[in-house]
């Protein structure tokens, strides 16, 4: 066993990639990012000790969802930027160190290594590596609840930080990610405990979802219901994927006036929602599908790819030199564009220079689909809902929310969302979306029978939305709902989706 991960449902066998990564991820990738995750720890250590002096921990906290966020299936897997990464976790701890003895505190006597632990050279950190990880908690119970609770926090990780980028930030919910880290160094910690955290876990989740809704509805505008188009057009284009709402608005204005056009790919798809972005004349549509179809979506494109986060699957043959990634994202021999300095804006003219040089993208369909449901457009059409409801035209929902998988059993919810009946309605958000979001499944007075919130996040809605018919239909139970529940499960954010969203099920 050259490394061990089961952080996905992609996982080998349904128990542990222990070779490579299904993923694509080699071992030596999810070793380097088992001591990322090590050495993040650490630092969330540190800060709770500095926290609880009331000391500074702003630096620290952005570094513990950036590095989380790394680690998350399909996002990151260049081990020379993750090695990067850990050294940043080195002077992290130090700059936490002097924080607290600066302010004529003591440095607590036996902490765990991971808040000392260094390795100078790339050999101490790759044999360090190779012995951290999933496998170091001995107890099976114990080791699944601590790393139910990580990957939790991996999923508030990527939250946070994309509200961080428009500026929403929410000390208590770092607070949380680094007591919960900390408590997974904990040998004496019980599974009680365990559970409780993975629970409290689940509230912090709606909390950054709640905070994440609120950075991009109130800098974006709140998404409106809107038909997509998943054709293309006679220019050269940018596709971006991913889920960064902020790297979007840039590329949007900087691409404006240049001749480029711009579409959006897999979980990119709900930025055509947002009022902000449908203004851009030159943002064209959706092309193709959910993240598995990369290979054959991206190579057809014809222009540069931009990836903001997951899911990127490993780029082969002629189209990876027309890969960018971004953020949390990456991968070795792709061209990284850099963070904001200095409050400004990433720089994307190597993109837009590139597409110039590109033909405009093959036509892979015509049409197109509906979208935008979110809780705001929802509430305002709550009184056809509720009527519809009401009269009998609507007898089910149907909550089908999560990832898409490229498994041949992943048709399962094709053939499920055929197969019921016409007078039900399918709530969805996130890539799982592309299973059925263009069968022609019609609609029932005016509402589709596909209402897509967007992205995975906005699961958030949709709970939101069953509240608001609790409400409306004056139930004192919100399982009193013609709600059913058919959740697409996958990566290791949607473990803080299924704990937040759907409390319930
Ligand atoms: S992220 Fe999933 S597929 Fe990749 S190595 Fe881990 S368990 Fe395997
Ligand atoms: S919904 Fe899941 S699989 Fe789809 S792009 Fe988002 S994280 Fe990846």
């Amino acid at each position: 066993m050259s490394m061990f991960c089961y952080q996905c449902q992609e996982t080998m066998k349904g128990s542990g990639c222990t070779v490579k990564g299904v993923c694509g991820k080699t071992d030596d990738v999810a070793n380097m990012q088992d001591l990322l995750v090590f050495i993040t720890k650490g630092v969330s250590i540190l800060a709770n000790e500095a926290r609880s002096h009331d000391l500074d921990t702003i630096s620290a906290d952005k570094y513990v969802f950036e590095s989380l966020f790394i680690t998350i299936t399909n996002a990151n897997f260049d081990k020379g930027k993750i090695m990067e990464k850990v050294r940043e976790g080195y002077l992290q701890r130090k700059a936490l160190i002097k924080t607290i003895q600066d302010a004529g505190f003591k440095i607590q006597e036996g902490l765990h290594s991971s808040t000392y632990w260094i390795g100078q050279t790339n050999e101490e950190m790759e044999k360090k590596a190779e012995s951290v990880g999933v496998m170091e908690t001995g107890d099976v119970d114990a080791r699944s609840l601590k790393e139910l609770l990580t990957y939790g926090i991996k999923g508030i990780a990527a939250y946070a930080e994309h509200a961080w980028n428009l500026g929403y930030k929410d000390a208590t919910i770092y607070a949380f990610m680094e007591k919960g880290l900390e408590a997974t160094t904990r040998n004496d910690i019980t599974n009680d405990e365990l559970i409780e955290l993975v629970m409290e876990c689940g509230k912090f989740g709606v909390n950054v979802m709640a905070l994440l809704d609120k950075a991009n509805t109130e800098t974006y505008g709140h998404p409106e219901m809107t038909q997509v188009n998943i054709g293309v057009g006679s220019n050269p284009g940018i596709l971006i994927s991913g889920h960064d709402l902020k790297d979007m608005d840039e590329l949007l204005q900087q691409t404006e006036g240049t001749g480029v056009d711009v579409y959006t790919h897999s979980e990119m798809l709900p930025a055509n929602y947002y009022p902000k972005f449908k203004k851009y004349k030159h943002f064209v549509g959706n092309y193709g599908s959910s993240w598995w179809k990369q290979k054959e979506e991206f190579d057809r494109f014809n222009g540069p790819v931009l990836l903001t986060t997951n899911c990127l699957v490993p780029p082969k043959g002629q189209y990876k030199e027309r890969i960018y990634t971004t953020g949390a994202a990456g991968f070795e021999g792709c061209v990284h564009i850099p963070e904001r300095k200095n409050g400004g804006s990433k720089d994307f003219s190597i993109l837009i220079e590139h597409a110039k040089k590109c033909t405009a993208p093959e036509e892979l369909e015509t049409g197109s689909i509906t979208g935008g449901f979110a809780h705001n457009q929802l509430f305002q059409l709550a009184d056809t809902i509720v009527g519809a409801v009401k009269s009998g035209a609507i007898k089910k929902f149907f909550v089908m929310a999560g990832c898409d998988g490229r498994m041949k059993s992943r048709d399962y919810y094709t053939e499920f969302a055929k197969a019921i009946p016409e007078d039900t309605v399918i709530l969805t958000a996130g890539c799982a979306k592309y299973r059925y979001n263009k069968l022609a499944l019609g609609d029932i007075g005016g509402i589709p029978r596909v209402i897509d919130a967007g992205q995975c996040n906005d699961s958030y809605s949709l709970a939101l939305t069953a509240l608001k018919l609790k409400e409306i239909f004056e139930l004192n139970d919100i399982n009193k709902l013609p709600i059913a529940y058919n959740i697409a499960w996958w990566r290791v954010k949607k473990q803080i989706v299924a704990s937040t969203s759907f409390p319930w099920c």
